[in-house]
């Protein structure tokens, strides 16, 4: 915009110190661009404090002035957000107990209407994992009825014997 220029100091007023002996001292009365208050300097400044410089600045840095317009984030850049983010706020599979992975996969894999084994409709279904290692591949698990998934086990069980 033409009508928004950099801040320029506003002079209200000097006062000049005579001291015997030395060099007169200037003081400069001004009006802080930010928060509008007078304040004395001995140099002239456009701002009474560093946060009113600092906000001012956050103020009018939109649109063109802001660091990051026009700019885009690289892929690799993006690539290292989103990995040092999955630590942060999204734990890794491997470090996840029992029930989160359960809770996970039913996100990952919705509910269908009948046992992914029997067929039956309208039964009461609950994840299962098939080998019982927990993976992350989502083709490992299935939605089960109750028959099944007691069969499934009983099955596991006696091929691990
Ligand atoms: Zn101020
Ligand atoms: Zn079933």
């Amino acid at each position: 915009m033409a009508g928004e220029q950099k801040p320029q100091p506003i002079l209200i007023n000097r006062q000049i110190v005579r001291t015997k002996g030395r060099k007169p001292k200037i003081w400069y009365i001004l009006k802080c661009n930010n928060c509008a208050k007078f304040f004395k300097r001995g140099k002239q400044q456009k701002f009474c404090s560093l946060s009113c410089s600092s906000s001012y600045r956050n103020k009018h840095r939109t649109g063109i002035k802001h660091p990051f317009f026009g700019k885009k984030l690289s892929e690799s850049h993006k690539q290292k957000i989103s990995s040092s983010n999955l630590g942060k706020y999204r734990k890794r599979w491997d470090d996840i107990g029992y029930h989160q992975k359960h809770i996970r996969m039913k996100r990952a894999k919705p509910k269908p209407d009948k046992c992914d084994v029997c067929g039956m409709p309208y039964v009461k279904l609950n994840m299962v994992n098939i080998d019982h290692k927990y993976s992350e591949n989502s083709d490992d698990w299935i939605w089960a009825c109750y028959s099944c998934h007691k069969r499934k086990d009983i099955k596991l069980e006696q091929g691990a014997k």
